[in-house]
């Protein structure tokens, strides 16, 4: 994504990645509104909507697959002004990928360590090749080799922070996958252009299934088992792409049930975007002012994104009994019109790269400000007197 923004720029930027080829990996990815006026700018919303179906709630049953409820979320559009969508991850990726030139991904190079210091950083990669530049970005998913590396360093300074260095002490194991195109006529669900989604959560047990109907006639589905923390250390069941995952530093544990990992990840990628733009020069004081200018604008976002990812994890999947209490209660008692706009008011916050025309507000719930970029108006300024 932050190639994709990027390529609206002067900036100049490389992407290294690990794998030797590209690979459909992966099930499904909700995409929340929060991030689509972005695609909109990019020209990318066109596409993404080919390729997606909207997600309106989801038919939760028990055990023996009966209907014990659905959560609706009621005119979402009018109050946000999109909904949120589910595709195939791989059609995701590709879509950012096509608008990556060929020459600015290496593919086969994977991260190994890196050196920063105030002349800019360095990254060494397994084939002992170094590349130098002014701002590194690990966007290596849930182990990232980059991170560990900083956390290395940090903790030899002794400036790593405490939590940052705990094991990871509870979770959740999930495992996910799609079906080769199924028939319509024997799964009727299939015909409609929009997402059917039905989550299982058996009342005893640890596990809970969904399935999610998608555009070309394929259905996704998971599992997900809780763990206890014993399991979690003694197993030492590892991250994986499909098992839980941090994404640390930022955002810390954001469950996959919430549909908000990727998305923090290309609100983060809006956001330092707008924040590298605004450099007039790439000193190491600019450098710094700008990621802490980036920190400023994401951090308090990105951890209520967290506290929500993990309030959705206990609703659609905890299994404690404190957990199976909410889920009634929010199941059976809460109104869809309180669920709707508390979903709406959640996506109060999305940025947009602020160098780009920018996308009114479609919806009738308010969108918070964002800082304008100075850089750009003077540049609108210029261009208009000339
Ligand atoms: C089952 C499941 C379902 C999910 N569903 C959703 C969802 O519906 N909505 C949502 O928003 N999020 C969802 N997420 C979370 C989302 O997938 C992640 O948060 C997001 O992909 C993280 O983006 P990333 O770029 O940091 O890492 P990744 O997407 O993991 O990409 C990391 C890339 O870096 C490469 N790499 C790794 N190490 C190195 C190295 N040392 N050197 C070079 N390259 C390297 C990898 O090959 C990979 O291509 C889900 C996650 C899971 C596990």
């Amino acid at each position: 994504m932050l190639a994709n923004i990027l390529e609206k720029t002067n900036i100049s930027y490389e992407i290294f990645e690990k794998t030797k080829e590209i690979k459909p990996v992966g099930a499904i990815i909700t995409i929340s509104p929060t991030v689509l006026p972005a695609f909109e700018q990019l020209g990318l919303y066109e596409d993404f909507l080919k390729m997606s179906y909207p997600v309106t709630g989801t038919d939760v049953r028990n055990k023996d697959a009966k209907l014990e409820a659905s959560i609706t979320i009621e005119n979402f559009k009018q109050l946000v002004g999109y909904e949120f969508a589910v595709c195939q991850r791989s059609k995701l990726y590709d879509l950012l990928l096509s608008r990556v030139p060929d020459n600015k991904i290496h593919f086969g190079k994977r991260v190994v360590s890196l050196l920063q210091n105030k002349e800019g950083v360095m990254v060494r990669l397994h084939d002992g090749a170094t590349v130098h530049g002014d701002i590194l970005v690990g966007a290596d998913g849930a182990y990232s080799a980059v991170r560990q590396h900083l956390y290395k360093q940090l903790s030899n300074m002794g400036k790593l922070p405490k939590s940052d260095s705990k094991p990871i002490t509870k979770g959740f194991f999930c495992m996910a996958g799609i079906t080769n195109p199924l028939d319509p006529q024997k799964i009727p669900d299939l015909k409609d252009e929009f997402c059917h989604c039905d989550t299982i959560i058996p009342n005893d047990g640890k596990y809970s299934w969904n399935t999610l109907t998608l555009p070309g006639n394929i259905i996704s589905w998971g599992t997900i088992c809780q763990l206890d923390s014993e399991t979690y250390i003694n197993e030492h069941l590892r991250n994986s792409e499909w098992s839980p995952e941090e994404n640390e530093q930022l955002i810390k544990e954001l469950l996959p049930s919430g549909g908000l990992g990727a998305v923090n990840a290309i609100l983060d990628a809006v956001v330092l975007a707008n924040c590298i733009y605004e450099m007039k020069i790439a000193t190491y004081d600019a450098v710094t002012d700008a990621l802490n200018e980036y920190r400023e604008q994401r951090y308090d976002e990105a951890k209520a994104q967290y506290e929500s990812s993990k309030f959705s994890g206990k609703v659609y999947y905890g299994h404690t009994m404190m957990e199976r209490a909410i889920r009634h209660v929010v199941v059976n008692y809460m109104p869809p019109s309180i669920q709707s706009y508390g979903v709406a008011k959640a996506m109060a916050c999305r940025p947009q790269v602020a160098f780009l025309p920018l996308i009114p507000n479609r919806g009738t719930t308010e969108v918070i400000p964002q800082k304008p970029s100075a850089k750009y108006f003077a540049e609108q300024a210029r261009v208009a007197t000339v």
